[in-house]
């Protein structure tokens, strides 16, 4: 039996029924009209939210909709946050949709097309440029439209989040301009009439080490300070980043996120009179919604090769990418995963749980303890909320797509 990630304490069990939010599993899969399923706790959500407002008074909370872009779940989180970070035009939209205002949504992401940056400037929306060439394009777009676009400058920081499991800062990157080139596309961002809205600075994702991120915070207000004393201009807004992160494995710890708020609040209390007058936003996806999510799939197929026990489920790597070890890990290892029934005293078993893909990389549980299951049965795999159904290759080998729920207590929204 190998080890697997610790299954979020949000999700409880009556008498063996998983349940989520206000309802079973089974009962969601009988309203949703089958399986695969993924079912987004908005109870959950709100918590995480709660807790981000407890820890960060006075800064601002955007969500980043690529971690998950189902739009009744855009538009609940938008309630309750301050803005929403897209990266395209096509979740641009998907934000505007779901009723957010342009004035809330911010732009970034490398390789803008023209086609991009006309709808962000007409939207209003603020564009964090990737690019000396992308600001003058955006310029350029925003003059022959007669339109002042509202232009912020994402940075690359001279130095990275530690321990992140996606590093976007440091050295040589595709995001963001080099630190040191930045002061004078502020200035010339002013010069050329464009709205100037202040600094992004992104080093990395999926830190779980208060440490680590109270140092990338700490470096991130200096360089901000650096940059708008050379550029003598003070940015109206800084986006710290982001990078939290959540337990996806047996030896993963979980962050201590009031512990980063008590050392960003300090950071904050002592800044530089130039960023006196700056508002602070941090950018978060799945630390809001990963643990919300879970991905529910049956099984087809129950089948013993060598000696190995493998469930065969409707589902695979075509919604789950992530959890099959394929998104972003160098090592396969297994996220939390159960049946959606059991009786309480089932005896565990070894199994492999594998989707329903012709390839030996759709693998959702490797040698997991689960109870005897058999076809028919509902495996839950946890941590589905983020970078799943919109980040895994629904088209590869033809199968359907997953049906998706975003609820909150036993309604769904
Ligand atoms: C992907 C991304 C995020 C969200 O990252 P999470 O790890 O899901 O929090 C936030 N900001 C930027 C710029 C991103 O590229």
């Amino acid at each position: 039996m190998k080890p697997m990630g610790q299954i979020p304490a949000d999700h409880g069990r009556v008498d063996g029924a998983l349940m989520i939010g206000g309802r079973s599993a089974a009962d969601w899969i009988d309203r949703a009209g089958g399986t695969p399923l993924f079912v987004y706790d908005f109870g959950v959500v709100r918590d995480r939210i709660a807790r981000f407002r407890a820890a960060f008074p006075g800064v601002s909370l955007h969500y980043a909709v690529k971690a998950n872009p189902h739009p009744p779940l855009i538009a609940a989180i938008a309630a309750l946050v301050d803005g929403i970070d897209v990266a395209s035009a096509g979740e641009a939209r998907l934000a505007l949709a779901a009723g957010v205002t342009a004035g809330r949504i911010s732009f970034a992401g490398p390789g803008k097309r023209d086609d991009e940056l006309t709808m962000a400037i007409d939207a209003g929306i603020t564009i964090n440029l990737e690019s000396a060439r992308e600001a003058e394009r955006a310029i350029g777009i925003g003059r022959a439209m007669g339109r002042t676009p509202r232009l912020a400058v994402r940075v690359n920081p001279d130095f990275e989040l530690k321990g992140s499991g996606m590093k976007m800062g440091g050295g040589a990157k595709p995001f963001g301009v080099d630190a040191d080139q930045v002061p004078a596309l502020v200035r010339r961002i002013a010069e050329a009439g464009g709205d100037y809205r202040g600094l992004h600075i992104f080093a990395g994702s999926q830190a779980l080490d208060a440490e680590a991120l109270i140092e990338a915070q700490r470096s991130t207000l200096l360089l901000a300070a650096r940059i708008s004393e050379e550029a003598g201009l003070r940015p109206p807004h800084v986006n710290l980043g982001g990078g939290f992160g959540i337990a996806h494995f047996a030896a993963d710890k979980t962050l201590d996120e009031q512990k980063v708020g008590r050392a960003l609040t300090e950071t904050l209390s002592a800044r530089p009179p130039l960023l006196a007058d700056t508002a602070f936003t941090i950018e978060l996806g799945r630390w809001l919604v990963g643990e919300a999510g879970v991905y529910l799939t049956r099984v087809v197929d129950r089948k013993t090769s060598h000696g190995e026990t493998f469930l065969i489920v409707d589902g695979g790597l075509h919604h789950q990418l992530a959890a099959s070890g394929n998104f972003g890990t160098v090592v396969r290892r297994n996220y939390p995963i159960s049946l959606a029934n059991f009786h309480p005293d089932a005896p565990l078993e070894t199994v492999s749980v594998v989707g329903c893909l012709c390839t030996p990389m759709d693998r959702l549980g490797d040698q997991v303890g689960l109870p005897r299951a058999d076809v028919g049965d509902v495996v839950a795999l946890f941590l589905a909320g983020a970078y799943g159904a919109s980040a895994s290759p629904q088209s590869f080998l033809g199968h359907p797509p997953p049906f998706e729920l975003t609820v909150d207590g036993t309604e769904i929204l």
